[in-house]
């Protein structure tokens, strides 16, 4: 597929400007996933299989080139991305077009940071700039991740990839993000921050768009406890944090 566009300023939270080089994703992830709701919504795909099927942006390469000096000087992070997945398990080809993306933003100038359900690469330690890897992992069941992330990455994988990068000196991150009640899944958060406990940066954030979030009866002072967990284990051992908005419910908003 071909696009006018690439680059785009974005309102989320974490973000500043970012890019997707692809249209789909094959993680398939049954939160559900925001980006296949909207892709839906306005006829960009008809169908979860045509959502797990996914489309190169074929001239990619070539708007980066005329983009990337326009915004350039604009950009704090460029992230890759938020409607797809740059390193989508299982597809060489959109993982070496990633890497030749983050090559040209640092190029010229531009930091990027990555999220992946994938396996970072370990050449991604060769980059020259000061980008930020992260993964996501909002838990550690294998049998939970196989139903809710059908074509992601194994987690254990996921995590050992992004230990590589820390231990070759890349600045890391992971998002827990979005996280499950107990109704969905019975875990426990210390696990999950335990086994990512090197790294530099942890969002965590609520899971939305799903009837049994509603149904779980104490949702709300679950997150309340959930997010002063992070906060506390982040606080202990210097790392930063981000908790995403709509999260925290205030006593007022109870
Ligand atoms: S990895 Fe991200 S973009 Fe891909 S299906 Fe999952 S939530 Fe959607």
């Amino acid at each position: 597929m071909i696009r006018k566009t690439l680059i785009y300023k974005t309102g989320v939270e974490y973000g500043d400007y970012t890019l997707n080089h692809v249209q789909g994703c094959s993680h398939g992830c049954k939160y559900p996933c925001y980006a296949f709701m909207m892709a839906k919504r306005f006829g960009k795909v008809k169908s979860y299989e045509e959502w797990t099927c996914p489309q190169i942006v074929e001239n990619t390469l070539t708007l980066l080139d005329e983009e990337l000096p326009r915004f350039r000087s604009k950009i704090k992070l460029l992230h890759l991305c938020f409607t797809t997945d740059p390193f989508m398990y299982g597809h060489e080809d959109i993982c070496n077009l990633s890497i030749k993306v983050l090559k040209k933003a640092n190029g010229s100038g531009v930091r990027c940071s990555v999220l992946t359900k994938g396996i970072l690469p370990e050449k991604l330690a060769e980059l020259p700039l000061d980008n930020e890897y992260g993964i996501t992992v909002v838990s550690l069941d294998t049998a939970f991740i196989c139903q809710y992330e059908p074509g992601a990455a194994p987690i254990q994988e996921r995590i050992a990839s992004l230990k590589k990068l820390h231990d070759r000196g890349c600045k890391t991150w992971v998002s827990i993000e979005p996280y499950p009640t107990p109704n969905i899944i019975q875990q426990n958060l210390s696990d999950i921050l335990e086994s990512i406990s090197f790294v530099d940066k942890i969002i965590f954030g609520r899971l939305h768009y799903n009837k049994m979030v509603s149904q779980y009866k104490n949702h709300k002072e679950f997150y309340n406890c959930c997010a002063a967990k992070v906060i506390q284990f982040c606080k202990d051992r210097q790392i930063a944090f981000h908790i995403k908005n709509g999260t925290i419910t205030e006593k007022e908003d109870k």
